[in-house]
């Protein structure tokens, strides 16, 4: 497995590898960023990720200076997992001190995520343009568990003609449910307890609504369900999955979409109305 932690690094490696199938990571790694790691091995051709946790995502309440870090453990799982190479620029490499130009996406940003996280999807739009311009991969790997996130990609990418394809991944989960998340450790064992009620009470308004159930009843009860588990949902709403406009009756593209806050961490999850 090749490392990169420069550009003329990552330059001498991709002369070598040709074009490459890349999986954008913060680090951290888990069961679900090997499952995107394993889809870009699947479709063929070298497989690279990268790790880098992006200032600009991160609001000025959050937890960037928190967000767990564990490089030596991050590469083991990478090599064993068959990856390629890895790209680990450091800031001032995705930021030099007079970079001017920011990624604003509408649409599909708009909403939830984006009302609630002012300035998070122009950060991941504008780190993940630019790891495209670093790696210039022939195809990209996001997770379905940031839903919204591969909307907003996949709109930059077609906004601005970018020669990538997206690929979503379907989210991997745990046993009972909850999806695997880099900040799931921070949930205590009450919290961790808790947590499988946001997909719980999906994958139950996902079938209600499929049955034909009102759509605004369910998403009440749905509600309701996560303020007795102990959890405070931000949102909890049916959407069109790709324009994440709010819709009021079942539709082939509805999704359902939420986030709640159990204990320290905000736990977003979704799925797809059957
Ligand atoms: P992150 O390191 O959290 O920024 O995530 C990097 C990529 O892994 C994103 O495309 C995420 O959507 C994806 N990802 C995170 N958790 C999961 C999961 N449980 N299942 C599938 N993909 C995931």
């Amino acid at each position: 497995m090749r490392i990169a932690r420069t550009l003329p690094e990552l330059r001498a490696a991709l002369a070598e590898f040709g074009p490459v199938r890349l999986v954008p990571t913060m680090g951290a790694l888990h069961e679900g960023h090997l499952a995107l790691l394993a889809a870009a091995r699947a479709d063929g051709g070298p497989a690279a990720a990268s790790i880098f946790v992006n200032p600009l995502q991160f609001g000025p309440n959050e937890d960037f200076a928190r967000y767990p870090r564990d490089e030596t453990g991050d590469l083991a799982k990478l090599q064993a997992g068959g990856c390629d190479l890895v790209w680990l620029p450091d800031v001032a490499t995705m930021y030099p001190a007079d970079a001017a130009s920011t990624i604003t996406v509408g649409g599909p940003a708009r909403l939830w995520e984006g009302e609630l996280r002012p300035g998070h999807f122009a950060g991941v739009a504008t780190v993940v343009a630019k790891l495209f311009g670093q790696v210039r991969p022939r195809a990209a790997y996001f997770g379905e568990k940031d839903w919204q996130q591969v909307q907003v990609i996949t709109r930059m990418v077609t906004d601005l003609l970018l020669p990538v394809d997206i690929v979503p991944v379907p989210t991997v989960r745990e046993p009972d449910g909850l999806a695997l998340s880099s900040r799931n450790r921070f949930l205590g064992p009450a919290d961790r307890e808790a947590a499988p009620a946001i997909n719980a009470a999906l994958r139950r308004a996902a079938t209600a609504i499929a049955a034909s159930a009102d759509v605004e009843t369910t998403l009440a009860a749905a509600r309701a369900s996560l303020a007795q588990a102990g959890l405070t949902a931000d949102y909890f709403n049916l959407v069109h999955a790709h324009s994440l406009e709010p819709i009021s009756k079942n539709h082939p593209h509805a999704r359902l979409l939420a986030a709640a806050k159990c204990g320290p961490v905000r736990l977003l999850d979704n799925v797809a109305v059957g």
